[in-house]
């Protein structure tokens, strides 16, 4: 049988938690476990609001009718990230103009992004690939300097830290991801954080269709009307119950992902160390979440050839991403030169298979396969 590249992991406690919020009687959202997965993310990660989405898709959604993205608003961020990140500004009329990645890391290069900046520049997002953090001083400090939103797409970060502060804790605004191929899933489902202020009292509306509902709810108006632009971005309870049976694991869940990430490193230094592959660079400055292992070859025919291998071994590997500037939507459109160092990472990253239940013994098996490739 073939090992997957991710399989899903449950806990055990998520049929309970749904059966529980069906007893309870409130199926649509925003009740009992949509309260319980806010205060989990605002106590434990001190982010200022917090609002259960139904994909991070939609979160970045939801952000861009509060940051009133408009036509010919321009919008930075990097071309080695996946398509949601982008998507939601260009529905809205927002020019991207994308970054380069760093040379040692696909995280983007905000040398390169201050230098994109114009009058016309009203966001910047960077993505923690891989849960490893961007240089947030850095990235805080730009937005300031030129009066920039910034927006943390969190989607890979969840429970990894920057100089000890919770990523998805410096924007503006974050979104997370908890679709099935993230480490704490519920199938589809997302976040978005509010750290500024300012944003919370509209954000309550946009995220319930545009109404005052919320505002209903707690007695604060007399009338549950249409008040300003919105859509339908909270998710059901029966998400929120199942997302909550997660995130009451998620300290094992995280040691565990953590503790096959360092198998692989140990299992492959070797061959790093003769210079084979190239292992990921971890700066001091941020934690490693275990949300992906990935190698980098010599060259996209090495990648190819490896990938190959390993397929032929049973082994579900793959690459990542195709640069959005080099997308067949995009490629037309996109006006920016060269991104040398996201095409280098497309060209030769390798994601091995990661997931809760992979043991050692078979991630010995999956490094022993590498090595029989370079022998
Ligand atoms: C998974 C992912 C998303 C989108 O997440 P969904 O919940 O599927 O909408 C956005 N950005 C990045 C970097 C991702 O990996």
């Amino acid at each position: 049988m073939k090992i997957p590249f991710n399989k899903p992991w449950f806990t055990g406690k998520e049929i309970q938690n749904i059966t529980s919020a069906a007893a309870f009687g409130h199926i649509s959202g925003n009740g009992l476990y949509t309260k319980k997965c806010h205060e989990f993310f605002e106590n434990n990660y001190g982010f200022h609001r917090t609002f259960l989405t139904t994909s991070c898709t939609d979160a970045f959604e939801m952000a861009t009718i509060l940051m009133d993205i408009k036509e010919g608003d321009e919008v930075i961020m990097p071309s080695f990230t996946f398509v949601s990140t982008t998507s939601p500004f260009i529905l809205r009329g927002a020019n991207i103009k994308f970054a380069d990645s760093l040379p040692d890391h696909p995280n983007i290069d905000l040398d390169h992004a201050e230098k994109l900046i114009t009058e016309k520049t009203k966001v910047l997002v960077v993505m923690h690939y891989g849960g490893v953090a961007v240089d947030m001083d850095k990235a805080v400090s730009i937005c300031n300097k030129y009066n920039l939103i910034l927006f943390e797409d969190a989607a890979h970060s969840i429970d990894s830290y920057y100089r000890g502060k919770p990523l998805g804790s410096f924007g503006h605004f974050a979104a997370f991801s908890f679709h099935e191929t993230k480490n704490i899933s519920s199938g589809e489902g997302g976040l978005l954080v509010i750290n500024d202020p300012a944003y919370v009292k509209r954000a309550e509306i946009v995220w319930e269709k545009g109404t005052n509902r919320a505002a209903f709810t707690r007695g604060d108006v007399e009338k549950y009307e249409w008040v300003d632009l919105g859509a339908s971005y909270a998710p059901s309870e029966m998400i929120a119950a199942f997302l909550y049976a997660q995130l009451s694991m998620i300290t094992d869940i995280q040691q565990t992902r953590i503790q096959i990430w360092n198998h692989y490193l140990e299992n492959l230094k070797p061959l790093a160390n003769k210079g084979l592959i190239n292992v990921i660079n971890i700066p001091d400055f941020t934690t490693n979440n275990g949300h992906v292992f990935y190698l980098i070859a010599k060259d996209k025919k090495q990648r190819n050839d490896l990938l190959d291998y390993l397929n032929k071994n049973m082994i579900h590997a793959v690459f990542h991403y195709i640069p959005l500037h080099l997308s067949p939507y995009y490629k037309e459109k996109h006006s920016g030169g060269e991104l040398i160092n996201a095409v280098r990472f497309a060209d030769t990253l390798i994601r091995l298979p990661l997931f809760y239940e992979l043991t050692p013994e078979v991630v010995d098996m999956i490094c022993d396969v590498i090595k029989d490739y370079f022998e």
